[in-house]
């Protein structure tokens, strides 16, 4: 635990898979989440990169157990066999704190990147997005008559 963090100030923030089969609550006491860029968290999240909030495993209830697979010889990874969530991962050994998967929070909006890790391996054309052309899914008529035919509604 860093100096100055009061544990009495933690939130509680849930979370869970697409489906809703698996569902957690973990205790956050610091905003902070980080950047994964090794080739297995890429594969494991199918993204260009892995976004974490770290968490205490004291911090953590699993209100429905996840499934889990072994990753490495030195970790697994939680997930849900339903519908394929990738939750997470944690060593095997000795882990006191199992990194969750930031789009997994219910709102991953108050969460910060505090750094970047296995930086060997940033794919560098994605570290930073912002310069790109932008489109609202809502203006995206196609995808919103699908909806709509099938929904009567936009997904929240
Ligand atoms: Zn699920
Ligand atoms: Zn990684």
């Amino acid at each position: 635990m860093a100096d100055g963090i009061d544990m009495q100030s933690s939130m509680p923030r849930d979370g869970g898979c697409q489906c809703g089969r698996v569902r957690y609550t973990a205790a956050i006491a610091v905003p902070d989440a980080y950047l994964c860029h090794c080739t297995m968290c890429r594969r494991a999240t199918g993204g260009a990169f892995a976004a974490f909030v770290n968490v205490p495993l004291s911090a953590l209830t699993w209100h429905a157990e996840p499934d889990w697979y072994r990753s490495s010889p030195i970790a697994r990874r939680p997930f849900c066999a339903a519908c394929g969530t990738p939750l997470g991962f944690a060593f095997l050994e000795n882990a006191t704190a199992i990194d969750l998967t930031l789009g997994s929070f219910d709102d991953p909006s108050g969460f910060v990147p505090v750094r970047n890790y296995a930086s060997e391996s940033v794919l560098p054309a994605w570290q930073d997005s912002s310069h790109l052309p932008t489109m609202r899914s809502d203006e995206n008529s196609n995808v919103v008559q699908r909806w709509m035919d099938k929904v009567g509604k936009l997904p929240d």
